[in-house]
């Protein structure tokens, strides 16, 4: 593994700590917003054909609106706050939206399409205290459906591995026969080469629901999600893709409108980008009455939704309710028996803080350690 210099290795560190710290908070405090996708402006430099999220007209929304809902986020309680788009990256205020985040004591994410990205532009979200960015790479050649392809953006990998501070993950898309797995073989290839970490998405209808894989899509989702993904991606592959890939649908409860909040550019809360409207009440009036009621609400679009973050985050309140059951249903092994043992770490972690007889006393020491109030 390459040294990393001390003030990256330094920041590394304090990113670890204050992750933990909203995973320790996510646990422990059922009723706040483990992670909000904010749009500062809905315009796209881009219009990859199977995207409903961006348009081609709006302005950047006033800084001082999305700072006044970084805020109001902060306030309900929020863990991480992701900027999405539309791409956002074209508002020009972007880094004080990122500072703002940090400063309330939020982790500051970013989803882009990379075009915008320089040397110079990834050294300002390292100023401005960026945790993590998301680049997704459609393909490796540009097409009708998209222009995210390596060709175009490998470039910019180079620059974010050269001088990104924050984590960088590459998302992979495969689905629905619109183009080769083989792609996404090879730029998940390239994105671990440059030292980035590599999720895959499966493609979704405009209501984020499933359009099934292939066999060869398939194939190609199990064997990017079995090299060096993180225990839980693999988890979350076990629980939520593994059943997708097949055309299968997913028991689970969806969260949103409570542990995870879209955030429009009109300040109105949704459950997701796949279902605006749905309450779509203005954030600032957004409270304590309206999560407790969209954690409990049952969402008809849950079986086949494809949203990987929703389900991330309904994991931890699996993991929450009942992690023995919870760990048993990841890591189960699937038909061909692939990534189903139960990691060295996460049996220790099960043991010290849910099974064991002294979990209390760790659970304890462990919320002293992290500041969790
Ligand atoms: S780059 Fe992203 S936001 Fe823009 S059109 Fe493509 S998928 Fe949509
Ligand atoms: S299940 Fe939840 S995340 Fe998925 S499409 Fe429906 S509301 Fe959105």
């Amino acid at each position: 593994m390459t040294a990393l210099p001390l003030s990256r290795s330094v920041r590394r560190f304090h990113r670890r700590f204050r992750q933990a710290r909203v995973l320790a908070r996510a646990l422990r405090f059922p009723h706040r917003p483990v992670n909000a996708h904010v749009i500062p402006v809905r315009r796209c430099n881009l219009a990859c054909a199977y995207c409903n999220e961006y348009d081609d007209v709006s302005r950047p929304v006033p800084t001082a609106d999305v700072l006044g809902r970084i805020d109001r986020l902060a306030r309900l309680g929020t863990g991480i706050v992701t900027m999405s788009g539309g791409e956002p990256l074209l508002h020009p205020d972007l880094d004080a939206i990122v500072a703002r985040v940090r400063a309330s004591d939020m982790i500051a994410t970013l989803i882009t399409n990379g075009y915008l990205l320089t040397a110079r532009r990834i050294e300002r979200l390292n100023r401005a205290g960026l945790d993590h960015l998301q680049i997704s790479i459609d393909n490796v050649l540009p097409d009708e459906v998209s222009k995210k392809s390596l060709k175009v953006l490998d470039a910019k990998l180079q620059a974010l591995a050269g001088h990104a501070e924050f984590d960088v993950t590459v998302n992979v898309v495969v689905g629905a026969g619109r183009r080769d797995p083989d792609d996404a073989r090879l730029v998940a290839g390239r994105a671990r080469a440059l030292g980035f970490a590599v999720t895959v998405g499966i493609i979704h209808d405009h209501g984020g629901q499933l359009l099934p894989l292939d066999e060869r899509g398939r194939r190609t989702v199990e064997e990017i999600v079995s090299h060096g993904a993180s225990t839980f991606d693999v988890a979350s592959y076990n629980r939520f893709q593994r059943n997708l890939a097949r055309g299968q649908p997913n028991d689970w409860r969806c969260r949103a409108g409570a542990r995870y909040l879209y955030v429009c550019e009109d300040g109105l809360v949704h459950w997701c980008s796949q279902q605006r409207g749905r309450p779509g009440i203005p954030l600032e009036r957004y409270g304590r009455d309206d999560l407790d009621r969209e954690y409990h609400t049952t969402k008809p679009c849950a079986p086949f939704c494809t949203v990987g973050c929703v389900h991330r985050v309904a994991q931890l309140d699996e993991l929450r309710e009942d992690p023995v059951g919870a760990l048993g249903e990841w890591f189960t092994p699937g038909p061909d028996g692939a990534a189903a043992r139960i990691p060295g770490t996460v049996r220790v972690l099960t043991w010290m803080f849910a099974t064991g007889s002294h979990r209390a006393l760790f659970r304890r020491a462990a919320e002293r350690v992290l500041g969790i109030r």
